[in-house]
């Protein structure tokens, strides 16, 4: 299965590709996860990710594109993955579909701006793994700290309320196309985000599996 994720920031899109990645035992690759690694690090990549991550604008896609032509070389994708922030632009679907790399689904998670802002407002993010929590709906079994790895929790610098609004402006610019893109192809499945994580699982699977 090599399925790809649509959702506006904050929809719960890394949620989701954690648990499809365990329903199907297939890796689920976050861009975002890759970026900020390289930013911690401090490469190449990572100082000039940096800068446009933290304005809320895409990183260019050719610079996006080389990054995931490396990533799908591994190993770990032969069976199949989860695209977790790739495509983000036409640019990117065009130069995926240019490739080798047949995709068979595409999930797009709908979720309104307003329940967004909301949810970006108190994600926590694990500095180490790069697992997500909320202050308030999905609270880590002790405080601060990652249930996954013991990594320290802390607030993305990205999920300021001037940037998370950048952020879903971009989203709506440059990425939402993408979902005529897949519709016209005959890939696309939808899904509609529900407040509790299950049910949205339940309603991702069902969408996948119909
Ligand atoms: P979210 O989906 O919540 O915005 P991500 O972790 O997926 O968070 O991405 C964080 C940031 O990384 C994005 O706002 C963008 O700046 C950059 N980024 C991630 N994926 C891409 C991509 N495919 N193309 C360009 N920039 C990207
Ligand atoms: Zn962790």
């Amino acid at each position: 299965m090599r399925l790809i994720l649509l959702a506006a920031p904050g929809a719960g899109k890394g949620t989701q590709a954690e648990m499809l990645s365990e329903h199907y035992g297939i890796p689920s690759i976050s861009t975002g996860a890759i970026l900020r690694k390289n930013i911690s690090e401090g490469t190449e990549l990572g100082k000039i990710a940096a800068e446009y991550i933290n304005d809320g604008k895409l990183i260019p896609d050719d610079l996006m594109i080389k990054v995931m032509d490396e990533r799908f070389k591994q190993d770990d994708c032969k069976n199949g993955f989860i695209l977790d922030g790739f495509p983000r632009t036409i640019a990117q679907a065009e130069a995926l579909s240019a490739s080798d790399i047949v995709i068979d689904k595409v999930l797009s998670l709908e979720v309104d701006d307003e329940t967004i802002v909301e949810r970006l407002g108190g994600r926590l993010e694990c500095k180490s793994c790069g697992a997500t929590y909320h202050t308030e709906h999905r609270t880590p079994k002790i405080e601060g700290k990652c249930d996954k790895c013991g990594g320290e929790l802390g607030v993305r610098s990205d999920d300021k309320p001037e940037t998370v609004r950048e952020r879903l402006k971009t989203y709506h610019a440059q990425t939402e196309p993408l979902i005529e893109y897949y519709r016209e192809k005959g890939l696309l499945c939808v899904a509609k985000g529900r407040s509790e994580i299950a049910d949205t699982s339940k309603a991702v699977l069902e969408a996948l599996e119909a």
